[in-house]
């Protein structure tokens, strides 16, 4: 894979910085590593030679000079990305400039009753591999973000709430022992914030916060420009803080958990429930229908004080939040954001902006495909 006995680290920040910037100067990338010209274009020439990346368009680089731009190689490296959900599942096929070649998503209800959960993931990945017709051995690395709890080591699920069975998974081994090929798993959340930072609206902010809502709430924490983990790494376990102490039971044990309260699913009965129709609440809503309205204020009322406390805690400078229902359902967006100024403290919420996710729908198995580019680069080149 790699031409030589591998990159050194100044090789890979340049290589890192070319990934995540599409067509950027030597003289940029040397302000941003902060690093003499001269050893960019040393390590440049040689990242050309190796074919890792290569020099683009000419522009005017100011005061009449022409400065030229530097691309990653989207050909050097193909990537393969699962996102988990405890829904969905979706598969991704990139190239190296993460641009998603194939993919492919089923329900997790369909793996129900197989026994041997990764048995049934890997067959998976085998027929959807085949069906892109890629060659297995053409992908360079595995990346893989569930909805749920890894160990600290990041090799084995210990649990995903909304997919009952899916729990204490050697997934990292057995998919390496069958895929000869690197594999790297962590949390849904932090693949998706490491995404955003990579990729998306956080590649220049050093504390923010990605939400993801569906079926289930994952979320990703940069403090200080790093991942939070915390000690059993399940640092951002936003969808199983209590929300209403006199709630339902969840799947994770604990009673009233956010997660029971703000998804798309729950909502949408909610709606059903109150108002007695069956239609879809985007549509109710549409029409200004008060029951919509209502489901929507009480539940971006739920979200929005849950991240008013995260806000309190970690003084994020931006909240990126993604699913769809944030785009179907406006009123609920709003309110989260009306509900987090009003509940936030003031000194807290004074630069504080809430934005949707950069990638949307993609986040997730986008996220997933990060993690594989990115861990790939660090740890195999
Ligand atoms: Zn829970």
């Amino acid at each position: 894979m790699t031409d030589r006995q591998g990159l050194n680290s100044t090789e890979k920040a340049v290589l890192e910085t070319v990934n995540t910037n599409r067509g950027i100067s030597r003289k940029k990338i040397a302000e941003l590593l902060r690093l003499s010209p001269g050893m960019i274009t040393n390590v440049s020439k040689n990242l050309i030679q190796e074919k890792y990346m290569f020099e683009g368009d000419r522009i005017s680089g100011g005061i009449g000079r022409k400065e030229i731009l530097l691309y990653s190689n989207a050909d050097k490296f193909r990537f393969l990305g699962l996102d988990i959900g405890g829904y969905r599942i979706r598969f991704a096929i990139a190239d190296n400039t993460l641009k998603i070649l194939h993919e492919d998503q089923f329900l997790v209800a369909e793996l129900r009753e197989a026994e041997d959960k990764v048995d049934a993931l890997i067959q998976k990945i085998e027929s959807f591999v085949q069906k892109a017709g890629i060659p297995m051995a053409s992908i360079d690395a595995i990346g893989i973000g569930i909805t749920g709890i890894t160990d600290l080591a990041q090799k084995t699920i210990l649990n995903i709430p909304n997919a009952p069975g899916w729990d204490r998974l050697d997934i990292v081994n057995r998919f390496g022992q069958r895929f000869h090929m690197p594999v790297f798993l962590d949390e849904g959340g932090r693949t998706m914030a490491l995404l955003e930072k990579k990729l998306g609206g956080a590649k220049h902010i050093t504390d923010f916060i990605a939400a993801e809502v569906g079926h289930g709430i994952a979320a990703g924490i940069y403090i200080n420009d790093s991942i939070l983990r915390g000690v059993n790494n399940t640092a951002g376990l936003l969808g199983h803080i209590t929300a209403d102490p006199n709630g339902r039971r969840c799947r994770c044990g604990n009673y009233g958990c956010l997660e029971n309260i703000v998804t798309y699913p729950i909502l949408q009965r909610e709606y059903k429930k109150r108002s007695g129709r069956d239609g879809a609440i985007a549509e109710a809503l549409q029409q200004n229908d008060e029951t919509a309205l209502d489901v929507c204020t009480g539940a971006g009322q739920a979200f929005g004080i849950a991240l008013s406390n995260v806000v309190n805690l970690f003084n994020p400078s931006t909240i990126f939040i993604g699913g769809a229902m944030f785009k179907d359902l406006p009123i609920l967006f709003e309110e989260t954001k009306r509900t987090i100024l009003l509940r936030g403290n003031r000194f807290s919420t004074s630069s504080l902006t809430l934005e949707h996710t950069t990638f949307l729908e993609k986040q997730g198995v986008l996220g997933a495909l990060c993690l594989a580019q990115t861990s790939f680069i660090h740890q195999h080149l």
